[in-house]
């Protein structure tokens, strides 16, 4: 009696604990879209230049505070475990796939919200083998899939490119990671698979590579993803940070 009393306890207290850490994953959905919205204008508003590269930067500060304020309220980082990244080309190695081995990464002249800076490349180029430039991985002739790098939301995409656009991301996907406190940001996709307010994991499918963008669409550039990863700081601004020995160190996913 006292053995089935004591199983029952058990399994109560386990469905409690199943219930509490179900709920603590929970956030404010429509309220988290909102601030997505908010952070897409504000890149829309800077490559339009409808707005001041400071009034940019001011907005960016607020959605930005209130994106990570609503996340960490609800507890969506455990700071004690660390960091898992997945590779973001499925089937690509980092040796056989990151550009000039690491060497193009620049940040000199960055400036998030002035559309007219230009030199900087605070991001790595990841090729994929696509001599025909169709899209498709020569060898398997498949689309290959654009993984996740870490584990956050989905603060913004773009799948509205067309080869007539001058806009130089292309099809793009911004996924802000609350336990690294950063942002990564991926362009020139064929596809994207994700939307805004989305919660992913590393290695969750976001897209598919491609070839979308001013200049990733011209014959002369090979088919990659631009990655670029933006420490955001404690005034809620962003700074480049170089992902490069997350990426050597990236666990790589097969096909
Ligand atoms: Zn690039």
């Amino acid at each position: 009696m006292f053995k089935s009393k004591f199983i029952w306890q058990s399994a109560a207290l386990l469905v409690l604990i199943a219930l509490m850490s179900w709920s603590k994953t929970e956030y404010p959905a429509e309220q988290l879209l909102n601030y997505c919205q908010q952070f897409n204008q504000i890149q829309i508003d800077v490559r339009e230049q409808k707005v001041s590269p400071d009034s940019a930067a001011r907005a960016f500060q607020e959605v930005m505070k209130n994106i990570r304020t609503t996340l960490t309220a609800f507890d969506s980082c455990d700071p004690r475990n660390q960091p898992k990244f997945v590779y973001p080309l499925r089937g690509y190695l980092p040796k056989y796939s990151i550009g000039g081995r690491g060497r193009g990464y620049r940040t000199t002249g960055f400036n998030l919200f002035d559309a007219e800076a230009r030199g900087s490349h605070p991001a790595h180029d990841l090729f994929i083998k696509d001599g025909n430039q169709d899209n498709l991985d020569d060898h398997r002739g498949n689309p290959v899939d654009l993984l996740s790098f870490s584990p956050g939301l989905v603060v913004a995409t773009d799948t509205t490119w067309q080869p007539e656009s001058e806009l130089r991301g292309g099809n793009y996907i911004w996924v802000y990671d609350p336990c690294l406190n950063g942002l990564f940001y991926y362009a020139h996709n064929s596809r994207v698979v994700v939307q805004p307010g989305q919660w992913v994991e590393a290695g969750q499918k976001l897209g598919e590579v491609g070839r979308t963008g001013y200049n990733a669409w011209k014959e002369r550039s090979p088919t990659h993803v631009h990655m670029m990863y933006l420490k955001i700081n404690n005034d809620y601004l962003p700074e480049p940070a170089n992902p490069l020995s997350w990426l050597w160190e990236a666990e790589v996913r097969g096909w």
